[in-house]
């Protein structure tokens, strides 16, 4: 199903590459989403998913939207992972320029991960105080109400 709320963005990179107005290595390409080699990979492989629709972030897309894009996951894994022998992979996906998101088009990357590849990120894990996440589980309910 395409999205009916199908929009595109003159300025956007990728809206240009779904357009077919400038080349990507393309490996997948449905009525709803395409994915392409990153131009920039953290290791061979790297691949980006993205709707055909523009929409800066998650949050902008439907269900329906999201679905579309997001069901061609697992077989993207499988294929990249298995056709350049990697041992894992990381899914990452930004939203916002905090969150490092440089291209405005909602994007998953899925990154192919090998043993002593020497990619990370630094997971610096915190705690709740004391009835902090109480005070927070209130607040997403009632976001989510
Ligand atoms: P992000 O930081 O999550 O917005 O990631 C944007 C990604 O898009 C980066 O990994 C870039 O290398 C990649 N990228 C930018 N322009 C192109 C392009 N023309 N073709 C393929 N990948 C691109
Ligand atoms: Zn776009």
């Amino acid at each position: 199903m395409v999205d009916p709320g199908m929009t595109t963005n003159t300025d956007c990179i990728f809206c240009k590459i779904v357009a077919g107005e400038i080349p990507a290595n393309v490996v997948l390409d449905t009525p709803g989403a395409l994915a392409f080699l990153d131009v920039a990979p953290l290791a061979p492989g790297h691949t980006l998913l993205v709707p055909r629709s523009h929409h800066k972030q998650i949050s902008d897309l439907s269900p329906d939207a999201m679905a579309e894009v997001t069901r061609h996951l697992p077989e993207l894994a499988r294929a990249v992972t298995t056709a350049v022998g990697a041992e894992g992979t990381n899914v990452l996906q930004n939203n916002g320029s905090v969150a490092g998101q440089v291209v405005n088009h909602v994007h998953f990357h899925i990154i192919p991960r090998f043993d002593k590849d020497g990619l990370g990120f630094r997971w610096s894990a915190g705690t709740y105080a004391t009835g902090e996440a109480d005070a927070l589980i209130a607040k997403i309910k009632e976001q989510l109400a």
